[in-house]
């Protein structure tokens, strides 16, 4: 485990379990009284106050004194109690380097039990501006007042469903396993699409093009299509990042397909010349 996940290494199980109390006390209050990780735990106040002071020093809860003594998971601690599940899992064996870190998520190298070459998504959406991230991306609802936490499960949850659907029929990274706001899923071996040299840009055009119908017909319009999140290599293409998905019947989603379609096709005309008009493909 590198650097970031060596704190990861340290924590034992009765660290989950009180990291998953708080998680659990966080549904009802913004900082978790202690009185209620007394009783969810079912520890003494010594044996709390020790796994308290010990979370506290591994910069895995914060807390705060007034009006009343209470605790609340950092992001890290988030990430940590998915990871476990998924090595309880027997998913993963290891975890290594961070391949890229966006606004809404954090993306690592994982290594399967079997030695399969993975990658574990991170969302963090919500974690640092919940609200701007709430206007923009459509998929919080109403529910403005729900923590970080539950959004960025949430888009674990949409990617992970989004995954599920159209694997084996569009190409996109194979899912594996999900928890939180972890998405376990197969490593592609490419680089995305905007910084690649692609050799037939004709032919990859319409594969991708053909690959947003298919997954329409499927029921799902990706939303977020663009040069940035096609992976390509010499074999190929993988559509990525999919938690801001909607359903094709949707009222916007024709409007999110043409913009998707549109998009891709204004990055080849630019980058290869090729000329198309958005709505010869999208029909
Ligand atoms: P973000 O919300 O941060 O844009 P993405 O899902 O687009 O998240 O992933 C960000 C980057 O992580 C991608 O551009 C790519 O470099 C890498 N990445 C994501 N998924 C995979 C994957 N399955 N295999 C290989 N690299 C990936
Ligand atoms: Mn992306």
């Amino acid at each position: 485990m590198k650097r970031v996940f060596a704190a990861f290494r340290d924590l034992g199980q009765e660290d989950f379990r009180a990291l998953a109390s708080v998680e659990a006390g966080l549904r009802r209050r913004e900082f978790v009284p202690k009185e209620d990780l007394l009783k969810y735990l079912r520890s003494d106040l010594p044996d709390l106050d020790y796994r308290l002071a010990r979370l506290d020093r591994l910069s895995m809860i914060q807390s705060r004194g007034t009006p009343y003594k209470g605790y609340r998971l950092l992001p890290r601690a988030y990430d940590f109690l998915a990871l476990n599940v998924l090595v309880q899992r027997e998913r993963i064996e290891s975890i290594g380097d961070k391949i890229a870190v966006g606004k809404e998520s954090e993306i690592y190298e994982a290594l399967g039990t079997g030695g399969q070459r993975f990658v574990i998504k991170f969302h963090r959406l919500g974690m640092t501006s919940f609200h701007r991230a709430a206007n923009v991306r459509g998929y919080i609802g109403d529910r403005r007042h729900i923590s970080w936490i539950y959004a960025a499960r949430l888009a674990a949850e949409r990617e992970y469903e989004a995954l599920t659907r159209l694997a084996g029929q569009v190409p996109v990274p194979k899912p594996i396993d999900h928890n939180r706001n972890a998405v376990l899923m197969e490593r592609f071996d490419g680089a995305e699409l905007a910084q690649s040299e692609v050799a037939r840009p004709h032919k990859l055009l319409e594969a991708i093009l053909s690959s947003a119908r298919r997954s329409r017909e499927i029921g799902i319009i990706h939303g977020d299509l663009s040069e940035y999140n096609v992976l390509v290599n010499e074999d190929g293409f993988v559509v990525i990042d999919w938690p801001q998905w909607v359903d094709a019947s949707h009222p916007q989603a024709e409007a999110l397909f043409q913009r998707d379609l549109s998009n891709i096709l204004k990055f080849f005309e630019k980058k290869y010349g090729i000329r198309a008009r958005a709505t010869k493909w999208g029909a």
